[in-house]
């Protein structure tokens, strides 16, 4: 009997929350706040900007762990002495005081 009044419960705050969305959209406003939405779209100029913060930051983090990891993926190449850019050995006469190879340097960028 309990579970069952309980489940009635979700089940009506869902419906709820899908009314004041839905309600919201109709209206024109913001979706997730009273503030009026912007033209086009479904949430007000304060939650877009908060929401494109948080995807920039993830976004951000997410560009720092590439590049340290690049970066560290390079620093091994080159204290093992081979090319950061396709990882071929480096020749100790042709290449030598180089980080990339002399392969890489003659071919151009994007190509082969
Ligand atoms: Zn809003
Ligand atoms: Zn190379």
């Amino acid at each position: 009997m309990i579970r069952h009044d309980v489940l009635k419960f979700n089940a009506l705050n869902a419906k709820h929350r899908k009314t004041y969305r839905d309600k919201h959209e109709a209206l024109g406003l913001c979706v997730s706040c009273p503030n009026p939405a912007l033209p086009g779209t479904k949430y007000c100029g304060l939650c877009t900007s908060k929401s494109r913060q948080r995807s920039r930051k993830r976004y951000q983090k997410h560009k720092e762990s590439v590049n340290e990891r690049s970066q560290l993926r390079r620093q091994g190449y080159r204290s093992s002495g081979r090319c950061i850019i396709c990882s071929r050995h480096l020749d100790s006469d042709m290449d030598a005081g180089n980080v990339v190879c002399t392969y890489c340097i003659v071919r151009p960028r994007g190509v082969g």
